[in-house]
């Protein structure tokens, strides 16, 4: 039996998603400030996620330079459905949790913008890179583990990246 490690806001559920296979949608209103979602599984090493079977190794989360969240176990979450937007509608309050940034409508993909969470893991080979296919006017195209350094998203997401990053911005 697999054991639920995360916590998904029941207005939300995963769905097929017309850009990225499958995301998450929310099923009803959702206003601003909302918690969408607690994120929990095994603190892992970076390192650790290429020992993982090799479709579990996109899902780990940062939480901080050199550690992860993930699952050893490699069971997928709907929590783990949560994709990239670079004109998202959700950040982050600490590390594991999950807000609406604004007012949310039924129906509506929820998103978060990877810069808000991932960077350089120091001594580490594991690189972060994603081509972007969002579909965004501010579209960024690539996104990498600098984007967090870009001072226009940094403006952006101020109160929204992931703890670790948020004490390094302010
Ligand atoms: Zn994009």
């Amino acid at each position: 039996m697999s054991v639920k490690t995360s916590c998904l806001n029941p207005k939300l559920e995963a769905k097929h998603s017309k850009t990225h296979g499958k995301g998450i949608f929310a099923k009803e209103y959702i206003q601003k400030g909302e918690r969408l979602a607690i994120f929990g599984g095994d603190v892992m090493h970076i390192d650790e996620i290429s020992a993982l079977p090799v479709e579990c190794q996109n899902y780990p989360m940062q939480i901080e330079e050199r550690f992860v969240l993930g699952s050893r176990t490699a069971v997928i979450e709907d929590t783990d459905l949560f994709n990239h937007s670079c004109n998202p509608n959700s950040g982050f309050k600490g590390q594991i949790f999950l807000v609406a940034m604004r007012d949310i409508k039924k129906d509506e993909e929820i998103t978060f913008d990877y810069a808000m969470v991932v960077s350089k893991s120091i001594g580490s080979d594991i690189v972060f890179e994603m081509e972007c296919k969002c579909e965004s006017s501010n579209c960024r195209k690539r996104i990498t583990e600098e984007d967090w350094k870009i001072p226009e998203l940094r403006e952006k997401y101020n109160g929204y990246f992931s703890q670790y990053l948020q004490e390094k911005i302010y």
